[in-house]
């Protein structure tokens, strides 16, 4: 950096400091009873409705990465930040493999879903079934080399089948459903150990069987993928402690089949909502907002976030939650399981507190029954658990069915998914419901109150990382200890049965 002699005594930065400093210690100090009071669920169902109305005047009808949709929410939320000029608004930019998936066999075209992490490629070839369900080398036959695997769906994982596909010589891999529908999913991990996956879509169940029987056939698989731009948006209070750091995130992404607005519209918006009306107070530690991108793909943007940042700075995030889906239209309060009480997951020092921060303020300021959801990393938290940062978060759920006696505690319907429009068309803004989405949004507003005067409640600094992460939880992040599906937590696609 080159000096220049002629500073002036009062450069335009030292007075827009000075400036700063005056406003915010002319501000109260944040209270929770304060920031929550000044929360209301007008405001919330009026900004769904902005993102709903963005969405919904836009070809796709979405908000997904790489769509105007995705585009103008970021744009949204980026200009409400900055507008307010209480916060330290930066961008995060990045790219994102998104792709389409088209198999045509004997003429005729058949509905067919990419999974997330396969390569792209466009391989015709003989089509060739896997014995049994294609999760042992064994299943698969000589004849599968140079040919596309077709796979039924079950007992392993997708990328599993996908790796002993390739490593059989496969060229291209069809994954059909074991139940009814199309099929999505993920093959989990960016590589694996039994081999390299080759093009790898899903397909439902009924074009699985109908191949299967109509063989021999040759498909015409291609999978074609761009690298998307998009970014992820970090907004720091100007004020507050910038050495200790409480960050809270939700993604900005839909998936492609709605407008997402309880995934994760929900989480999106009840941040912004409450970043706004902090600037009412000012704060002891710096609160850090972040809305991530390209969740829906694989977390990708919390990813690349994570992994931008050194020991240093991480040291600095005292606390990272996590808000996916809090407006579920058949909710539970969901608080994640940090202290592995309920799922035997726990997190890093510090996210035990931060789930009994949650479940007090539920049970003594809320008058609310809460529920442990696991902690399996199934959202943006995930990367900063493997990084060894203390997180929390709330959830109140997706495709799972609730059970009786969820039913019996918050109300709603056994038997019937906490969202039954998750990653669908219907998640609008009459899918969400309000009530719970507001109360959620207070005890968002309860925790960062809470810890933007003081984090004494949380261990120390210097113990922040002494505990190894076990081998159980190294294992679920990779996503093979779980069907993702059968805990119901965030928003990734299923890898397997
Ligand atoms: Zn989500």
């Amino acid at each position: 950096m080159k000096l220049s002699i002629a500073v002036p005594i009062f450069s335009l930065a030292a007075t827009s400091v000075f400036a700063n400093f005056v406003k915010e210690r002319a501000l109260p100090l944040v209270q929770s009873n304060q920031l929550r009071r000044v929360l209301l669920r007008s405001e919330l169902l009026a900004k769904s409705q902005k993102l709903e109305q963005i969405a919904y005047t836009t070809p796709g009808r979405n908000r997904v990465v790489g769509s105007p949709g995705h585009a103008e929410t970021l744009k949204y939320i980026s200009e409400t930040v900055v507008a307010l000029d209480y916060y330290e608004v930066t961008t995060q930019s990045f790219t994102v493999p998104m792709g389409n998936s088209t198999l045509l066999v004997g003429g005729t075209a058949y509905e067919s879903r990419l999974m997330t992490f396969t390569p792209g490629g466009h391989p015709v070839a003989p089509l060739v079934a896997a014995a049994n369900l294609g999760c042992d080398p064994a299943d698969y036959p000589a004849e599968i080399s140079g040919a596309i695997a077709l796979i039924s769906r079950g007992t392993c994982e997708f990328g599993l089948k996908s790796a002993l596909a390739g490593a059989a010589g496969a060229i291209g891999v069809l994954i059909y459903n074991n139940v009814d529908g199309a099929l999505s999913g993920t093959l989990g991990q960016e590589t694996r150990p039994e081999g390299s996956y080759p093009p790898t879509s899903g397909i439902s169940k009924a074009d699985g069987l109908a191949l299967l029987a109509s063989l021999p056939q040759t498909g015409d698989l291609n999978i074609i993928l761009v690298d998307v731009p998009t970014y992820n948006i970090i907004a720091q209070t100007k004020g507050g402690d910038p050495e200790n750091v409480i960050q809270v995130g939700a993604h900005s992404d839909s998936v492609e089949a709605g407008p997402g607005i309880n995934d994760n519209g929900s989480g999106s918006i009840g941040l912004l909502e409450i970043a706004i009306q902090l600037t009412k107070f000012s704060v002891n530690n710096a609160v850090r907002f972040s809305w991530w991108a390209a969740e829906e793909e694989g977390l990708i943007g919390a990813t690349n976030y994570v992994e931008s940042l050194s020991q240093e700075e991480l040291d600095k995030i005292r606390l990272y939650l996590n808000f996916d889906m809090i407006a579920s239209p058949n909710f539970v309060y969901g608080i994640y399981d940090g202290d592995g009480s309920a799922f035997n997951q726990s997190g890093p020092p510090g996210s035990a507190e931060a789930e009994k921060l949650f479940q007090e303020y539920f049970t003594n300021d809320a008058g609310l029954p809460w529920v442990d959801v696991d902690f399996s990393g199934r959202s943006d938290y995930g990367p900063f658990l493997e990084a060894g940062v203390a997180s929390g978060g709330l959830f109140t759920g997706a495709e799972v069915l609730k059970t009786e006696e969820e039913a019996a505690i918050f109300g709603g319907q056994a038997g019937v998914a906490y969202d039954v429009n998750y990653h669908a068309a219907g998640d609008t803004v009459a899918n969400l419901n309000m009530g719970a989405f507001i109360q959620n949004a207070k005890a968002i507003a309860h925790a960062i109150a809470t810890y933007a005067r003081s984090f004494d409640s949380l261990p120390a600094k210097s113990v922040k990382r002494s505990m190894p992460r076990t081998d159980a939880f190294q294992i679920s992040r990779r996503f093979t200890e779980h069907d993702a599906h059968s805990h119901g937590h965030g928003c990734l696609d299923n890898i397997f049965s």
